[in-house]
């Protein structure tokens, strides 16, 4: 698991990131970097819905999208919208550990029953709904799913930079990824 590199100091931002709204995130956040202030957006965030992830920006920095596991595939006319109108050309998508959306069948019974009693729905319902929608969200590995996610997104939108990023709910710290095919599991 050697993909991951820890931000400590702002030399350990990959050369090609520093002076960019990427690197301006990662010092704001992991090297408490003083706020300036800003009047439109200079990048967009896609990152999970998990509760227990909280960036610290500047106000009006930054466009974000949360969603489960931090997937994109759905949400691509914000997307398009936040390059378009908003002007970003650069896109963090955040991974995080101890995701929900990895291994989602194994909370199937718990997500139908929760529907049941807490939502009031027919189980039934409730079972094809999750059965429905389980695969579109499933994301599999939080790593591999970042890094294919930056991947499709490259493509999709070829003249934006698009950089993957991990967050580590134990220390609140983002890091940097090695995309590299050498080295990975
Ligand atoms: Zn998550």
């Amino acid at each position: 698991m050697n993909r991951l590199v820890h931000v400590t100091s702002s030399s350990d931002i990959f050369p090609q990131y520093r002076h960019t709204p990427v690197g301006l995130l990662l010092e704001y956040h992991n090297l408490n970097r003083v706020f300036d202030s800003y009047i439109e957006a200079q990048i967009l965030i896609g990152m999970c819905m998990d509760n227990r992830k909280h960036l610290h920006i500047p106000e009006n920095f930054a466009y974000i999208i949360r969603s489960g596991g931090g997937n994109l595939r759905y949400s691509e006319f914000k997307v398009s919208y936040a390059i378009a109108i908003g002007n970003v050309r650069y896109i963090a998508l955040i991974a995080h550990n101890n995701c929900g959306m990895v291994n989602l069948m194994s909370r199937k019974n718990k997500f139908i029953n929760g529907l049941t009693e807490k939502a009031g729905w027919d189980k039934e319902w409730a079972e094809e709904h999750f059965m429905h929608f389980a695969s579109m969200f499933e994301i599999g590995n939080e790593i591999d799913f970042v890094l294919s996610e930056a991947k499709r997104l490259r493509l999709r939108y070829p003249k934006i930079t698009v950089v993957p990023l991990f967050y580590r709910v134990e220390d609140n710290q983002l890091y940097l990824l090695r995309e590299g095919e050498e080295g990975f599991m």
